[in-house]
């Protein structure tokens, strides 16, 4: 029989500094079936690339973020064993991320971006092999761009699953014989060569897809926290690891906010029955969650996940009674400019929809243009300084009290929009920003602490 095959992916802060990251060669020196390590850029890297490609910043002020980039990596650097077998190639590749900072068009153009995004993980990938090998470990760096096909919608690039799979077949699976190999979250290229970025936090992605091309049984993703939780741990100490999720409750929980997973992850552990582990790097001992297509129980509430930084449109148009296709021209707009769009709700004249706009997305996601040209076909309002919450769970269409109870708990609150989800794993509230985490905890303790 075949040896099962176990993809790593160790998140930024477990990849931080040279301590961190010896947690993490233990963890994968300790499982025979770790074949494949995806790492993120160290924590704070990624921050400092976006803060270069979104701002027109002076010759000085580009200095002393690649300054700041230069500081973390160094010291990693130095603590190596024998630093001079990589220091060759951390100076070149911090030598392209200034030549990059400093490009005239950056801020202008994506393609150069997400040459600059790739910077980090290219090298703590370096990095985390040469420790790997220091301990032992037959490691070997591996440029994710070979096998990483993508469309060329850079920051944001789709992947290509078939040709993905293809190119690992031919190009990654000779490689995991004879080495364990440490390649790059986050980081494609199109079918010209030219370097693509997943979106933030797509290393998680990276790791589900990689598994997925290698027919992989599991894919641990190891970050800072020992599992997901019942919501996030900041929000209220009560909240409690989870041991098990379905993987359509962790899709929808990653989604509609969890932070530990990037949303787009259980694809591909849904179409390979992958199972899926979630745990903290600096104790491995402590356990995690597993995600999983069946698990033994299927609780009405699951958990509670917050999504900040949400933007409210509502779309008005007194003809929507009689025109036919509105619907589908707000929409088209929405999807030309690349908007994606999470909650909808819709009445005789107005559709209101939610859209994400974090601070520190690569691109703006609303931007002018799109409520202009909606503007074109309709009357526009914007709504900022909201959040969703929504509660995650099963078969929250059918099991009696459910709404009842989630409601009862939160009757003191103003709710500004209400979805039942389209699926029957969710329950979404849009409240404002100010309410949101007492909302969270006002339904955790009803839900979860009774
Ligand atoms: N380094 C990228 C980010 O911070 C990708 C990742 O860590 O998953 O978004
Ligand atoms: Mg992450």
């Amino acid at each position: 029989m075949q040896q099962a095959i176990n993809v790593a992916k160790f998140g930024g802060t477990s990849v931080a500094n040279y301590d961190v990251i010896k947690n993490c060669a233990s963890i994968v020196i300790n499982n025979q079936n770790t074949k494949v390590v995806v790492v993120s850029a160290a924590a704070g890297i990624t921050n400092h690339l976006v803060s270069l490609a979104n701002t027109a910043l002076t010759s000085e002020q580009i200095t002393e973020v690649v300054e700041k980039i230069r500081i973390i990596e160094f010291k990693i650097l130095n603590e190596l064993k024998q630093p001079n077998e990589v220091d060759d190639k951390l100076f070149a590749l911090l030598d392209e991320l200034d030549a990059l900072a400093r490009h005239e068009e950056l801020n202008f153009r994506d393609d150069l971006k997400d040459d600059l995004m790739s910077m980090g993980e290219r090298m703590s990938s370096l990095l985390v092999a040469a420790i790997l090998r220091e301990m032992g470990c037959a490691a070997i760096n591996f440029d994710a761009r070979k096998v990483m096909r993508t469309d060329s919608t850079f920051t944001e690039a789709v992947p290509n699953v078939r040709a993905i799979r293809d190119l690992s077949e031919q190009l990654l699976a000779p490689e995991i014989k004879d080495s364990v190999v440490v390649t790059q979250g986050f980081v494609g290229a199109d079918d010209d060569g030219r370097t693509t970025t997943l979106g933030r936090g797509g290393s998680d992605f990276t790791a589900a897809l990689l598994a997925e091309a290698l027919n992989a049984s599991t894919c641990e993703i190891w970050t800072d926290v020992i599992g997901v939780y019942t919501t996030d741990p900041r929000i209220t100490d009560n909240a409690r690891p989870l041991p098990e999720l379905s993987f359509e409750e962790a899709a929808e929980m990653a989604t509609f906010g969890a932070k530990v997973l990037h949303p787009a992850t259980m694809e591909p552990a849904l179409r390979q029955n992958i199972n899926v582990f979630v745990g903290s790097s600096k104790e491995p001992e402590k356990g995690g969650t597993w995600i999983r297509r069946n698990c033994d129980y299927e609780p009405s509430f699951r958990a509670i996940t917050r999504r900040r930084e949400q933007v409210l449109v509502t779309v008005k148009t007194p003809k929507m009674m009689y025109a036919q296709g509105f619907l589908e021209r707000v929409f088209k707009i929405i999807a030309k400019h690349k908007l994606s769009v999470d909650l909808v709700t819709t009445s005789e004249i107005a559709v209101s929809f939610t859209l994400d706009n974090p601070a520190n997305s690569i691109s703006e996601r609303i931007n002018k243009e799109t409520l202009t040209e909606l503007s074109t076909i309709c009357e526009v309002s914007v709504e900022r300084h909201l959040d969703v919450v929504t509660v995650v769970g099963n078969n929250m269409h059918s099991a009696a009290g459910v709404s009842s109870k989630v409601f009862a708990a939160i009757s003191d609150f103003n709710l500004r929009m209400i979805c039942f989800g389209a699926n029957v794993h969710n329950l979404s509230f849009v409240v404002s920003e100010k309410a949101s985490g007492d909302i969270v905890k006002v339904l955790h303790k009803t839900l979860f602490e009774e």
